[in-house]
């Protein structure tokens, strides 16, 4: 342990510092696996603070809020095509779904000590990475004049461990969702990414913009994070959490996603051509740290202003 500890990279021990500061001070509970947490009721209460401050930022919006549980059907993740795009993020539910013999021989294997998970199969739910994706299967048909924007906020999931505090398998988004015709979406994108960013520095985040992309697996993923970075197609909110060590951190992102999803969802505008969707992503565990980073871990002496903003 020692010696690994003295090849360790300057960034990786920064990480495991901001990581082991966390658990000490009882923000966040570890697991046996990286980027599995509990959360303390103070981390809750920056966090719902947050919440509440970006949901009356968006309440010019006047979004449908929705909510859907942290999975969502096999059949519409399908649609979404994430599993060609990001089968390294991926989570599929399985259980075991055999008779009374098969069970024995899973117990029996389980004693042994053997792995046992062979007798369970895919079912038919997925976990949620997005938490958008579960939305356009409600709005498959025509759209009312005018479009649609939402409100979503749920758990995603993504199989990313990580000794790095900011990257989690299991967080919240909280997201603002425009679908609706191609310009009134850019549109969108561009006017709540100025209002997003106003609304985060106001809370004392040094948060600066940058083209970004999805990280798309494999070798036919590097055709599609250039031409997602040459059209510009996603810009992250980001903020400096580990100095000169490492780039700046997203803690949220703003989203053309021209026709890809509404195209596959079978959604149109009200006069029948394909609608195209944007979205306002916030991450909200991140944008917890970022502020834990930026204010010290110790609430009580943050400035008085973003205190009371968060209501803590
Ligand atoms: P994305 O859809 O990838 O743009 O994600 C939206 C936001 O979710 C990001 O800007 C991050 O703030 C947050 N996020 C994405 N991945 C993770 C992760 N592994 N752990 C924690 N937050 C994440
Ligand atoms: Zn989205």
């Amino acid at each position: 342990m020692a010696d690994i500890l003295e090849t360790e990279m300057p960034l990786d021990r920064a990480r495991r510092e901001f990581r082991s500061d966390l658990l000490d001070a009882g923000l966040l509970l570890g697991t046996s696996v990286p980027g599995v947490y509990g959360r303390s009721a103070v981390f809750e209460a920056i966090l719902t603070g947050l919440d509440r401050v970006l949901t009356e930022m968006a309440s010019p919006l006047q979004a449908t809020a929705l909510r859907f549980p942290p999975v969502y059907p096999r059949a519409d993740f399908e649609r979404t095509d994430y599993i060609a795009s990001f089968p390294d993020l991926s989570g599929v539910v399985s259980s075991f779904e055999r008779g009374d013999r098969e069970h024995r021989e899973l117990l029996a294997a389980r004693e042994q000590g053997e792995a046992w998970d062979g007798w369970l199969d895919p079912s038919d739910v997925v976990l949620t990475n997005a938490i958008c994706h579960p939305l356009y299967a409600t709005l498959e048909g025509r759209l009312p004049e005018g479009g649609g924007v939402f409100d979503i906020f749920g758990y995603g999931f993504r199989h990313e461990p990580s000794l790095d505090p900011m990257r989690m398998q299991s967080f919240r988004m909280h997201e603002f969702v425009y679908v609706g015709d191609p310009d009134g979406a850019q549109l969108y994108r561009d006017t709540w990414l100025d209002r997003a960013v106003e609304t985060l520095v106001s809370l004392g985040l040094a948060v600066e913009t940058v083209a970004a992309n999805d990280p798309f697996f494999g070798r036919a993923g590097k055709m599609l994070i250039s031409s997602q970075l040459r059209e510009n197609l996603k810009i992250e909110l980001v903020v400096p959490i580990y100095g000169d060590l490492a780039d700046a951190t997203a803690i949220a992102s703003a989203n053309c996603q021209r026709d890809h999803l509404t195209a596959a969802f079978g959604i149109r505008t009200s006069d029948g051509n394909v609608a195209h969707a944007s979205c306002l992503a916030f991450g909200m565990e991140r944008t917890t740290l970022a502020l834990l980073r930026t204010h010290g871990l110790d609430v009580e002496t943050w400035p008085l202003d973003v205190r009371a903003r968060l209501g803590l």
